[in-house]
Parts: C-alpha cells; sequence; structure tokens
C-alpha cells in the first residue's frame, strides 16, 4: 500500500488508503472505537486498543512517513505533543542541542518544562552549522532544528547538519530531527538530505485548513521507531481518529494547494519588497535573501511564509486592524491568508533581549498567504498599508 514508485500527488492520495476491504469504501472510514475483539487469548486482528492503534490513525501515519520518505509515522495530538514525545525518552544528563530561533512553543517546552527533568538544552544558531559541531557534547543525545525558522526565515543547511550529527555520538549518529512545518514535504524533505527525524505540526499545511490540531514523527531508524511507538502508548498523547481524518483529507490537496501557496507568497513577497512603508521582506524566495542559493538547492519551492517590518509597534497594529480579506490570527498554513505580530503572540515567551538579539522586532509581522485570489490578497494589503 506503500509505494515509492508512484509520485507525490498520488501517494498522497493513494498509500495507506487502499479502499476498504469489507465494504471498497474509497475513503479511509472513521475507526471511533476505543476497543477491538480479540480472537482469542493473545489473539488480535492488528488492533487491541485505540491509544495503541487505530486503523484511521495507522492510515495517515502510513502516508506520511510515504510523503516523508521514511519508514514510519508517529502521529501525535498536536505539534507539541510530537516535540514532547521527542524527549521524552530522554534521561537525567543528556543534552539536547536546539536551533535559536525555532518556534516559540519549542524554546518555551525545552525552556521551562523538559529541563526541570535534568536534560541539558544549548540553543545555537544553526544557520551557520559549525556551531553545532561546538555546542556537541558526550551527552548530547538529540540536535533539533527548524528550517526556515519562525518567523526569521532563516535557513539551515540540512545536509551539512546531518553530517556533522552522524560523526558524533554512538553509531549511526546523534539523531538529527527537521521541523519540517513550514514547508511540508512538498517543498522540502529532510530524510532525503540525511535527517533521521522530521517532524510536523500537522495543524498547518498538511491539514491545511484550520479544523484540527495534530502532530506527527516521522523516522528512518527502527531504534527511534520503537520508542515513538513506545510513548504513543505510555503517555497516550496521540492523534484522535477524527483528526486523523482530516489530516488524510487535507493531504489529498497537498500538491496542488502548495503550487497555489507558492505562486501566491511570491507575488506578495514581490509586492512587499517594492513597497515603500516596508523596511525589510524575509522569504527564502527573494534573490536579497542572504541564503537564496542554499533555499534553491535544498527546497523545492519557497511556500507562502513571509516576514516583515513596518517600523513599530503601531504601525504593525494599524495593519492588523486594517486587513479585510487576511485575517489577524496565529497559525498558519491553512487555506486562509493569516497575519499576525510575533513578538506579542507566537513569540511572546521569548524573553525580549532574545527577540532583540535575534531580531524580532516591535515592527515585524508575520504573514501566512492563503489560496485566495491574488488580486484580491494584494489589493487588501494595498489598503491596509495605505493606513499606516
Ligand atoms: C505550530 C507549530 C508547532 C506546534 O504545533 P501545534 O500543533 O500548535 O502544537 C511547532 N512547530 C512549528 C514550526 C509550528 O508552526
Amino acid at each position: 500500500m506503500n509505494n515509492q514508485n508512484h509520485a507525490f500527488s498520488t501517494r498522497a492520495i493513494h498509500d495507506g488508503q487502499a479502499p476498504d476491504p469489507r465494504t471498497g469504501a474509497v475513503n479511509v472510514p472513521l475507526y471511533l472505537s476505543s476497543t477491538y475483539q480479540l480472537e482469542g487469548i493473545e489473539k488480535h486482528r492488528g488492533w487491541e486498543y485505540s491509544r495503541v492503534s487505530n486503523p484511521t490513525r495507522d492510515a495517515v501515519e502510513i502516508c506520511l512517513a510515504s510523503l516523508e520518505g521514511g519508514a514510519t509515522g508517529h502521529a501525535f495530538a498536536s505539534g507539541m505533543a510530537a516535540i514532547a514525545a521527542l524527549v521524552t525518552m530522554l534521561k537525567v544528563g543528556d543534552h539536547v542541542i536546539c536551533g535559536d530561533n525555532v518556534y516559540g512553543g519549542t524554546t518555551r517546552l525545552f525552556t521551562q518544562v523538559i529541563p526541570h527533568h535534568g536534560i541539558e538544552f544549548s540553543f545555537v544558531d544553526t544557520s551557520n552549522p559549525e556551531n553545532v559541531c561546538r555546542a556537541i557534547r558526550p551527552t548530547t543525545k538529540l540536535v533539533h532544528i527548524e528550517t526556515p525558522t519562525n518567523p526569521l526565515m532563516t535557513l539551515t543547511d540540512i545536509r551539512a547538519v546531518a553530517n556533522i550529527c552522524h560523526e558524533h555520538g554512538i553509531p549511526p549518529g546523534i539523531p538529527l530531527s527537521v521541523d519540517n512545518t513550514f514547508m511540508s514535504p512538498w517543498f522540502q524533505r529532510p530524510i532525503e538530505l540525511g535527517a533521521d527525524i522530521v517532524m510536523h505540526s500537522t495543524t498547518k499545511f498538511l491539514n491545511g485548513h484550520s479544523d484540527g490540531l495534530g502532530g506527527i514523527l516521522v523516522t528512518t531508524r527502527p531504534d527511534l521507531a520503537e520508542q515513538f511507538r513506545f510513548v504513543q502508548k505510555c503517555t497516550g498523547g496521540i492523534l484522535s481518529p477524527f483528526e486523523s481524518w482530516l489530516v488524510l483529507r487535507g493531504v489529498k490537496t497537498l500538491a496542488v494547494r502548495m503550487r497555489q501557496h507558492d505562486e501566491n507568497g511570491r507575488r506578495v513577497a514581490a509586492y512587499l519588497a517594492k513597497h515603500p512603508k516596508v523596511s525589510r521582506v524575509l522569504y527564502p524566495g527573494l534573490a536579497t535573501h542572504p541564503q537564496y542559493e542554499l533555499a534553491k538547492c535544498q527546497m523545492h519551492g519557497f511556500g507562502s511564509m513571509i516576514a516583515f517590518e513596518v517600523g513599530s509597534r503601531a504601525n504593525a497594529d494599524k495593519l492588523l486592524q486594517s486587513v479585510r480579506v487576511i485575517t489577524n490570527g496565529e497559525s498558519l498554513g491553512g487555506v486562509e491568508s493569516l497575519i499576525s505580530h510575533s513578538a506579542t503572540t507566537t513569540h511572546a515567551a521569548l524573553p525580549q533581549e532574545t527577540r532583540d538579539r535575534i531580531g524580532i522586532t516591535e515592527g515585524l509581522v508575520r504573514i501566512s498567504v492563503g489560496i485566495e485570489d491574488i488580486a484580491d490578497i494584494l489589493a487588501d494589503l494595498d489598503q491596509a498599508l495605505a493606513a499606516i
């Protein structure tokens, strides 16, 4: 059912989703059953209890593992639950290297919760792979990066960091995990570049319709797959059947949605780059982006996440209050365009000095360009920027 000979869009629609053998239903049924009939003592048909496995969740795990080119997928109740699962098996004294500009919730978890359990963290600028190399200790058990970063759209060379990880630690090396939420497997496949784990908040582009939370870990390593399966069973933060079904439905159109997101993203970035009230545009698809060359070889498109500078908190506030087609709201990756003020929303948990150091200013605004008609999006930005 998992056919790597098929192209991406075909696998998105079919992998893990063969017609139901009993009824022929073309869509994977929503299995709302917590428990399953056993055929005898220690005899079951593959399912015993839904925390451990559920046929609807199995389908989304198989499909996403296929799209990322991994061996197994492990779905969790949210992106944060997936990241928490990633570090659950670490022990007192273990050390993690994490990018210094990752999703705000990841920083919050890695500074305010997980260290309570005796796990140590180093936050480094992974856009220079040398910084990862320098931070490695004998106790380093995980490297977690995000590329492009949120919201500054800084890239990390996945292949270079993977090589460093695999030269250190116990063979096959320190596992490298990449948060691929901003790109989706349509635009970036970290496993092909050497990563061991791909993590997603499926809440964003994979589900794609802003109507369900979820997270996934995909891996190539059998030892890690076993751990993730064990954590799903032990801690229970798994993706519900209904939300699994929503992700399956969303992923069927991932390829066509991403093409349109990318096309609209490029148009909006080009428009903003010329606007007199915008002093800086952060988008890897602009030739002015310092890592444009890396973006072109590591990614298959540039996506629709753009950050831009409007000079002050007051200007950002005016802009966010003036949009009509675009919605002022957190989150990203849905069919609708969303705009947000990073310093007070997604990155509010960062101390002011960290925000200042990495460049999340009071005038920085992030837009997730949706797939509405581009003329309407541009006209909306035009009138909202005019209000500043
Ligand atoms: C949203 C997001 C997360 C967290 O996912 P949730 O589903 O909200 O828990 C993690 N990483 C990135 C890049 C995100 O955008």
